[in-house]
């Protein structure tokens, strides 16, 4: 029994599998053996700082996150995030070099999509009179149309400062369904190397990189993990409920940012200070407690089930059998793939249904047989499937099952 629920492909939020809502339903009305619910219970309690102490420990065992990173959960989403990780990295560079000008002072943005282009546009606004936001490479220059985001521009654009206060990157694009790979040889990899050898040449400082992987997170292991100064996720795409953000902050981001700002860095609110939240073991003020618990739960299936090797390989066959059949698809004139070979995100598969009314009618004929959420996002339209670790193999194969009658009844 299912209670009459449809198979999710939404964007986010997203599907959580059906085992940990029902579990969630048994917590709302008593937490821990508390005889508290948890949307009632205090985040002070004996119980939930346990909870949290879990939450961090299972993200370390699942990520391998090294012990020169804290694990923090924080309030608000991915837009909150990549606002308040400019406050606190331009606090450090400030300490670091206390006489930089604005036009030394400069912010490093990958632009590979929608997400990615907000982040620094919001950087800009933040930073108007204290220092320099630049594009590293705009990814529609190398796009098919010269105006879309469909790729991972080659290595050799990727043009760096030499002291960056950060270096910015969505690892994966929700909207536009483009990913860096995963494998280190592939050209649509992020250029750790020409990074680490451009951004580290300024003086030993280890190298401020900071990555969005709201969209991505916990659906394999993240690359160079060690190589990120920070690396920052909202919560409902993979892992829960929106309203958390979960936070891989190096500890020499961790910093005063009174005595930065002392040194003319902008003011930063404390509830949006790393330092103070990790001072206070992700529990400074009242966090989003019904939204951590499910995360907590979907972190103990995860680790249940086998870990993030277990979902990596899953998830890789999810999105190419889901590829091959957009490819059968445009060999018979029926689909379009938006992105280019590559750089097609394993989460986010992005295409169009080409003819007149065809979409709709996609989206009509998948909506009876019970699947949702596969209408594309409003900027770039078309179709996007969102392959979420809660999506299991048989509904992507349902879904597969689907799109071949349909590729059937309108070549015919
Ligand atoms: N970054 C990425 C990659 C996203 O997918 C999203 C939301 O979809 C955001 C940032 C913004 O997240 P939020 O809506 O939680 O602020």
């Amino acid at each position: 029994d299912n209670h009459g629920r449809v198979i999710n492909f939404g964007a986010g939020p997203s599907a959580l599998p059906l085992s940990v809502l029902e579990e969630a339903q048994k917590g709302l009305l008593n937490f821990s053996g508390t005889g508290i619910g948890i949307a009632e219970v205090s985040h002070r309690s004996k119980e939930f700082t346990a909870f949290v102490d879990q939450v961090e420990k299972n993200i370390r065992t699942l990520l391998d996150v090294p012990p020169t990173h804290r694990i923090l959960l924080t309030q608000g989403g991915g837009t909150a995030q990549f606002s308040v990780v400019v406050l606190n990295l331009l606090a450090r560079h400030r300490l670091l070099h206390p006489t930089a000008t604005p036009e030394e002072t400069t912010l490093d943005y990958v632009v590979t999509g929608s997400w990615s282009k907000k982040a620094a546009e919001e950087a800009r606004r933040l930073t108007a009179g204290h220092a320099t936001v630049r594009t590293v490479v705009d990814a529609r220059v190398y796009s098919k149309d010269g105006q879309s985001f469909d790729n991972v521009p080659p290595h050799a654009e990727f043009r760096f400062s030499a002291r960056p206060a950060l270096v910015h990157y969505c690892e994966n694009e929700t909207v536009d369904g483009v990913e860096f790979a995963h494998d280190a040889q592939s050209p649509a990899a992020f250029p750790f190397d020409r990074l680490l050898e451009t951004a580290g040449a300024g003086g030993g400082a280890l190298v401020p990189l900071v990555a969005d992987y709201s969209s991505s997170f916990l659906c394999r292991p993240i690359p160079r993990l060690a190589d990120h100064a920070v690396i920052y996720a909202g919560a409902q795409k993979n892992l829960g409920p929106a309203g958390l953000a979960i936070l891989i902050v190096r500890e020499d981001c961790i910093v005063d940012v009174d005595a930065a700002a002392r040194l003319g860095a902008p003011p930063v609110p404390l509830i949006l200070s790393y330092k103070q939240l990790a001072d206070h073991g992700s529990l400074y003020n009242t966090p989003s407690v019904f939204a951590i618990y499910v995360a907590g739960l979907v972190l103990e299936r995860m680790k249940a089930s086998g870990g993030l090797l277990y979902y990596e390989a899953v998830n890789k066959r999810k999105a190419q059998k889901l590829y091959a059949v957009i490819h059968e698809g445009e060999q018979k004139g029926l689909f379009r793939r938006k992105v280019q070979q590559g750089s097609e995100s394993w989460m986010n598969v992005v295409f169009e249904v080409l003819g007149e009314g065809s979409e709709n009618k996609f989206l009509e004929g998948a909506e009876q047989e019970g699947m949702k959420g596969l209408k594309g996002h409003r900027s770039v339209g078309g179709i996007r499937v969102s392959l979420y670790n809660a999506i299991t193999e048989p509904e992507v194969d349902k879904l597969i099952a689907f799109m071949t009658h349909f590729m059937k009844e309108s070549s015919s």
